[in-house]
């Protein structure tokens, strides 16, 4: 506990100007204590500290005559929790403490025998099975809540400790104090908090609290209210009310509970009471104004007069955390750098895409890594041709696959989802998946994969087989039987403009990864402020353009090779022309080929015939041909920059494509300066060559056309060598964009496509704190970013500097890029929201020091 706290005292009567604060007595004391400010009708209350609390789980009790004292000794109390964060939970409220033999006889007078013996149970009911801890099953199951049910259950409690049940208050407060703190001193409870973010020490408040019976004579009853929808955030006054009723009651299964404003479906409260409702109503829009959130009132109505027992933030899903701050902040309610503050950027992720609805029943078949956020529920296929099929007959499926590869990008396009076996955050499926806002997990080792008889085991043994239908949440990274509830991807105006409040408040650029027209059309929607990196190969998985790919790649001499360029020339020049309307004079980084060759080539006996009986040569040559170009470490062998040197036609046509794309794309409006990016450098001299090729493309297509452009030469710093050697390449490039998927698997040694296999391993036995190709690794493969920026930024003043790689993405990455001095952030469409808002909120707190909800911190 901090020093200035270690005078408070360890328990306190809420009052406007008590010292009472949320990181001494927790979140509940703090609101009671402004609902107090508000002059709003709060019952008496005492606050115990954390201090104190703590103390009373160790044995030391506080003077508990004081606390009493505070009460009017003929009320009943209640205790509830207080932990800094309401979202950490704590033990559950306990409920009219002060109840004896006496209690009961005065109450059957005041208040008649039923309700008298309605609170008494409830209060042994609860005593016996929390703080006793004696078997709930006793306990929980009476017939009915009268008086002969409460003689039977306080000899039930006689019978299960051979003591009656505790009379003395003072002795009853003092057992349910001692087992709250206790609870959440156990080991369950703060391993449970733990998982919510709560720190291992954190503390719990308690508050006693004075009861206003909801039971009795008049109309009585307890509820509660918010005047929004939960899952949409928008305006609605939502809640229940139950008369002759205590807690949480109306809310409980089967409750008779009434509606609160006017309801055709049944008697409402505004009928019963009109003139509580109104209070409520007009304490729950103040609470809201000067509390400066949405709140959902526990209330209580004593012969018609209301009383606010306790407010709670109002638990709201993705879209209506949105909502919420922004309708607070277009009330004038908090500025909007608080509501860009409010809103936590990862659950972007879940608007953007349609989830499993939260209370949805999941039958988990296995598990792996949550690649591409969203949920989709389909058929099951196992081939790209089966996805296609299945398209074809507008039937969803989901795609199954040990791993993905080219061939497979047409029917991940015709997939609601894809599954695979094997690789991790970067592999094939996940970058494609993300590309496309496909829902994609991968690496679900605890699945068998029998792909040949088409069937998927789970876990648990069961067997899927094609056609069965599955759901693949994305998001969490759960492989579910069958088809759950779903909740719809929400994007409304109040997204778009807490967005565009987010761009007015960023301070570093956001553009998106697009290789296709459709790509860019969503990076245009998500306002990215251009193109960072267009991975040009994945033009070519185009079915008519991969056989004229591979004609290419088995031409035996440079000029067979130039004759197939040619054919692909006008494609590729189309493709750039498209990107270039699209993005209507955004910039747009087009990164060279990269992958090595045979990747195109076909795997499968089938796929081999098809091409020989395309290229007319016998399918023994096409096998020789995709056996010789086969590579023991294809990732680290023939590919990137290496084929531009070894086989510079490839680029000379590619670059020739950008240059007469961007004449024509001129013509439409203000001159396009395309920027040409080269994969996996690591010496310069690779740099120089491939930029003398560019160069006298331009020249040539500059004097073949008359006309003049100009254009922005760059290099993709992904392998550590390109980083330490950052200061001499500089000086020839106009901009450096940092690959940190790749930079990631070679820092490491660690395979991007198998690390999936072993990650959760690591993670979970502590070995890296997190996937590094998910979040960035600062330690390790930020250190060579940063040597990267300072040598490359040292020896050329005027470089652009970025990164490309998936983290661009993540926001505790952007965090990192942010500090380290990026220009941009480049990452897949769909995470360009996700991007904005995080960046935004990075500068909000760079400036006022605020925290930004999770991840400041990397
Ligand atoms: C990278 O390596 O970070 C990158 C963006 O390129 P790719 O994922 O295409 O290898
Ligand atoms: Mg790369």
């Amino acid at each position: 506990m901090q020093k200035d706290f270690e005078q408070i005292p360890p328990a306190s009567l809420i009052t406007p100007n008590a010292p009472i604060a949320t990181a001494t007595h927790g979140g509940r004391a703090k609101c009671l204590q402004r609902l107090e400010r508000l002059d709003l009708p709060v019952p008496r209350t005492v606050a115990l500290s954390f201090d104190a609390v703590h103390s009373i789980a160790e044995g030391q009790m506080p003077d508990l005559t004081a606390v009493l004292a505070e009460f009017d000794p003929e009320s009943l109390l209640c205790v509830r929790p207080s932990s800094e964060d309401p979202d950490w939970g704590g033990p559950g409220a306990i409920l009219n403490i002060g109840m004896n033999d006496a209690r009961y006889v005065d109450l059957c007078d005041s208040l008649g025998r039923d309700a008298a013996a309605a609170l008494y149970l409830r209060f042994v009911q609860s005593y016996a099975v929390h703080v006793a801890r004696l078997d709930p099953d006793v306990f929980d199951d009476v017939e009915d809540g009268g008086p002969d049910a409460l003689s039977e259950i306080l000899h039930a409690y006689e019978a299960e400790t051979d003591e009656p049940f505790p009379q003395d208050p003072g002795e009853q407060l003092a057992a349910v104090l001692r087992s709250m703190a206790r609870a959440w001193e156990g080991t369950s409870a703060r391993l449970l908090r733990q998982a919510k973010g709560a720190p291992a020490d954190a503390g719990l408040g308690l508050v006693v609290q004075e009861m206003i019976p909801g039971v009795g004579q008049g109309e009585c009853g307890s509820g509660v209210l918010q005047l929004v929808n939960s899952t949409t955030g928008s305006p609605q006054l939502t809640g229940r009310y139950l008369s002759q009723s205590q807690g949480r009651d109306a809310l409980g299964a089967g409750a008779k509970a009434l509606y609160l404003a006017r309801d055709t479906r049944g008697l409402s409260l505004e009928e019963l009471a009109p003139e509580a409702f109104a209070d409520l109503q007009s304490h729950a829009a103040l609470m809201r104004e000067k509390l400066r959130e949405e709140m959902q009132l526990e209330f209580v109505i004593e012969n018609g007069r209301v009383h606010i027992l306790d407010g709670v933030r109002v638990g709201r899903s993705a879209q209506a955390a949105v909502r919420i701050a922004v309708a607070l902040a277009e009330d004038g309610i908090i500025p909007q750098e608080e509501a860009l503050m409010r809103v936590d950027a990862h659950i972007l992720n879940e608007m953007l895409h349609r989830q499993v609805a939260p209370d949805a029943k999941r039958d988990v078949i296995g598990r792996g890594i949550a690649a591409s956020p969203g949920a989709a529920t389909g058929k099951l296929v196992f081939t790209a041709a089966g996805a296609q099929a299945s398209a074809s007959r507008g039937e969803p499926c989901i795609l199954v696959r040990r791993e993905t590869s080219p061939e497979d990008v047409r029917g991940m396009h015709a997939a609601a989802g894809v599954l695979t076996e094997k690789g991790g955050m970067t592999s094939h499926a996940a970058v494609i998946g993300r590309g496309l806002g496909l829902p994609c997990i991968v690496g679900a080792s605890n699945m068998k994969f029998h792909s040949k008889r088409k069937m998927l085991e789970a876990a648990d043994g069961r067997v899927f087989r094609a056609g069965d239908i599955i759901t693949i949440d994305g998001s969490s990274g759960q492989v579910l039987a069958g088809q759950p509830a779903m909740l719809e991807a929400a994007q409304d105006g109040a997204l778009q403009t807490l967005l565009a409040w987010a761009d007015d408040a960023r301070d570093i650029g956001i553009r998106a990864n697009a290789d296709t027209p459709e790509d860019a059309e969503t990076a245009r929607k998500f306002n990215a402020q251009g193109i960072g990196l267009c991975r040009t190969e994945h033009m070519f998985f185009e079915p008519g353009r991969l056989t004229v790919m591979r004609e290419m790649i088995f031409a035996e001499t440079p000029s067979g090779r130039e004759a197939v360029l040619e054919r692909l020339l006008p494609m590729q020049r189309d493709d750039f022309r498209e990107l270039f309307r699209i993005m209507e004079g955004m910039p747009v980084c087009i990164r060279l080929f990269d992958p090595p060759l045979h990747e195109f080539l076909p795997a499968t006996r089938t796929g081999q015939r098809e091409l020989s009986e395309a290229l007319g040569i016998p399918v023994s040559d096409v096998t020789r041909r995709v056996e010789e170009m086969g590579e023991y470490n294809p990732m680290l062998g023939l590919r990137g920059v290496r084929l531009g040197v070894t086989v510079p036609e490839i680029y000379d046509m590619q670059a020739r494509a950008i240059f007469e794309a961007t004449l024509e794309a001129s013509k439409w409006g203000e001159p396009v300066v395309p920027e040409i990016m080269i994969p996996l450098v690591s010496a310069k001299r690779e740099v120089e060559l491939v930029k003398a090729r560019i160069d006298a493309v331009a020249a040539a297509v500059k004097a073949e056309r008359g006309e003049d452009f100009t254009y922005r030469l760059g290099v993709m710093v992904e392998t550590p060598r390109a980083a330490l050697r950052a200061g001499e390449i500089s000086p020839h490039t106009a901009f450096l964009s940092f690959g940190t998927n790749d930079l990631t698997q070679m820092t490491y040694g660690l395979s991007r496509d198998d690390a999936g296999r072993f990650m959760s391993d690591y993670v979970n036995q502590g070995v890296f704190p997190e996937d590094p190709f998910h979040v960035l690794d600062t330690d390790g493969v930020g250190e060579l970013l940063k040597l990267g920026v300072q040598r490359g930024r040292a020896e050329n003043g005027e470089i652009t500097l970025s990164i490309c790689g998936e983290h661009g993405g993540n926001p505790e990455s952007i965090a990192f890029c942010r500090d380290v001095g990026f220009d941009y952030v480049s990452c897949s469409p769909f995470r360009v929201p996700v991007a904005r808002l995080a960046a935004a909120q990075l500068a909000i707190s760079g400036k006022t020091g605020q925290t930004a909800p999770t991840y400041t911190k990397y």
